[in-house]
């Protein structure tokens, strides 16, 4: 078996939080914080348990962090490791943590990410590293697994609301019959 690198090792981690929101029928991303070779903090997304726009995996692991550490700003060296690639909100959370790299798996398909663009606007005064890709394959499979279940459950319960649609249609004719 192949050796993982350092950083697949750690997206390992945030796949599995991925696969926790999985078990929860959330869509499944998951995220884990990386301080001193450890992982510190964990978060998946729980948007539409909590109904919460802000419940991304990002924030949920920004968020456990600052607390861990009692602040904000973030040690020094921190690291986030994130299945999908962030969007602008948790891009600004890292930046306003001050979290030194991110490492993303799959990348955002629909341009919605601005990762780049944010990771080099220095708004903060803050560089974040940005590396995307690792482990690629493994994180966008997980997505996607989950994108076709979902719509072939959708395709049967739209059946099955034709059938019965139909069959309250046939009771309906009999009836006048
Ligand atoms: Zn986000």
């Amino acid at each position: 078996m192949k050796r993982l690198t350092r950083e697949e090792k750690f997206m390992r981690e945030a796949l599995k939080s991925a696969k926790k929101g999985l078990s929860e029928g959330e869509v499944p991303i998951g995220a884990v914080i990386v301080y001193e070779n450890k992982v510190v903090a964990r978060g998946y997304n729980r948007r539409a348990k909590l109904q919460l726009a802000s419940a991304h995996a990002e924030m949920m692991a920004i968020d456990r962090a600052c607390k861990k550490f009692r602040s904000w700003r973030l040690p020094e060296g921190c690291e986030l490791y994130v299945t999908l690639e962030p969007c602008p909100m948790c891009m600004g959370a890292c930046l306003n943590a001050r979290v030194d790299r991110i490492f993303f798996g799959a990348y955002e398909q629909k341009g919605r990410s601005l990762t780049s663009a944010l990771a080099e606007a220095n708004l903060l005064n803050h560089k974040t590293e940005v590396v995307g890709g690792v482990s690629e394959h493994e994180c966008s499979a997980v997505l996607t697994a989950f994108f076709s279940s979902m719509r072939q459950r959708q395709k049967e319960e739209k059946e099955r609301k034709k059938l019965a649609e139909k069959s309250e249609e046939e009771n309906f004719t009999q009836k006048e019959i």
